[in-house]
């Protein structure tokens, strides 16, 4: 038996190798070491993990049904963790047309492995970007998300729907976890953490997109692996659970706490606000902590803390 975890070499899905690793299972890794960010990175994520006679890497597109085929025939996969995307809500208003083919025709291949080979159990990575401007805080999923403002989100909620259309069709268990901004070690380098401790740290300029009064719920990398973890373990027919902190962290107040533990001072480029961006992101995790035990125990100071510790020995 194995599981299969999809973009297995990124920032989340290595995080989750190594703990169903650590955990015994057998996994196969699919990723096409994509050029979004530096494809060494990704080789680095696995570097650990590919010493392991219980880990097979296999390079390959997840929109190649042929490949799909293949490895589904070869190898009896009970689950599937499911984040291989293009990630990123800007890069998405550049180029609609391939993160439309690579999330949504890549999550429908996925979907039809699923049924053809009877996995028992499907988590898909879908974002709190689903909720667009919602303007109730904290976001519910019972919250109408049906206006999503970048191409992005929008694919993320396309591929809500049809992991519920491949559930009402075929019987699979299938969990969509919204996740809100994760970050921690091996966090990708566009993302703003990472981005703006690299530039401080360079002494470089970093571009702060409206006034710093923008919020986010950031949700460190192991609470995230918790909730993750705890969906593959747990069968549901159709569930869809936030996964974030539930707390608020201010734009201005996550550059200090960067500054802070840098011991350097940002200059900060202050810039409009960016199309696509949301103003505030604020999970209620409610419904997580009753069905899924899930516990997010990570305050942004401590988890910023442990960012940068990361940062430093990897540089
Ligand atoms: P990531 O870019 O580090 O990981 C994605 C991985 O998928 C990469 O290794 C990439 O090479 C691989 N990949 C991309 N296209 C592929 C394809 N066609 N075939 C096979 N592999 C492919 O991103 P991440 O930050 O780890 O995000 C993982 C998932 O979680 C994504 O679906 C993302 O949308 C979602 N998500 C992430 C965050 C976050 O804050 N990081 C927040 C909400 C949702």
């Amino acid at each position: 038996m194995f599981y299969l975890v999809t973009g297995g070499a990124g920032f989340i899905g290595s995080h989750v190798v190594d703990r169903l690793l650590a955990n015994g299972k057998k996994i196969i890794c699919l990723d096409n070491f994509d050029n979004f960010y530096d494809p060494a990175i990704k080789r680095r994520n696995i570097s650990e993990a590919i010493k392991n006679p219980d880990f097979k890497l296999i390079e390959g597109d997840i929109r190649d049904l042929k490949l799909l085929k293949d490895i589904f025939s070869s190898h009896k996969i009970s689950h599937v963790f499911h984040p291989a995307a293009r990630a990123g809500v800007r890069p998405s208003i550049a180029d609609p047309l391939l993160y439309e083919d690579v999330n949504i025709k890549g999550t429908m291949n996925m979907l039809e492995m699923a049924k053809e080979f009877k996995v028992e159990n499907f988590v898909f990575a879908s974002s709190s970007s689903v909720y667009g401007e919602n303007k109730k805080v904290p976001f519910s999923e019972s919250d109408n998300v049906d206006k999503p403002i970048s191409p992005y989100a929008a694919t993320k909620k396309a591929c809500e729907e049809i992991c519920f259309t491949y559930r009402h069709l075929y019987n699979i268990s299938i969990t969509c976890l919204r996740f809100f901004t994760v970050y921690g070690p091996r966090q990708r380098p566009e993302m703003a953490i990472h981005k703006f401790t690299r530039l401080i740290d360079e002494g470089k300029k970093i571009p702060m997109f409206g006034d710093g009064s923008s919020k986010r719920d950031y949700t460190y990398i192991d609470d995230i692996i918790d909730g993750v973890m705890k969906s593959l373990d747990k069968r549901h027919a159709f569930e869809i659970f936030n996964l974030g902190e539930s707390e608020t962290t201010e734009l201005r107040k996550l550059i200090s706490l960067i500054e802070k533990n840098l011991g350097k001072k940002a200059q900060i480029d202050e810039q409009p606000n960016q199309p696509g961006d949301v103003s505030i992101t604020y999970a209620d995790i409610e419904k997580a902590k009753s069905m899924l035990q899930y516990n997010p125990t990570t305050k942004i100071e401590k988890g910023i803390e442990l960012f940068i510790k990361w940062y430093r020995e990897t540089k």
